[in-house]
């Protein structure tokens, strides 16, 4: 079986994980029409938030 020679380093196991973070996403798209959308806000072109109308969508 094959089996690394040398234990990872804590620098090199960091290096190797500075690219892992989870970014937050500023817009996400909205379930209901697709359109790009703030997370926990209502949806500006449809008026939907969590798959219910709140308010009537604009013209
Ligand atoms: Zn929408």
């Amino acid at each position: 079986m094959a089996v690394p020679k040398r234990k990872t380093s804590p620098h090199r196991r960091g290096n190797r994980r500075s690219h892992d973070a989870l970014k937050v996403e500023a817009f996400h798209e909205c379930t209901n029409c697709g359109e790009l959308k703030r997370p926990h806000h209502l949806c500006g072109a449809c008026g939907h938030y969590n798959g219910r109308e709140i308010v009537a969508p604009a013209a």
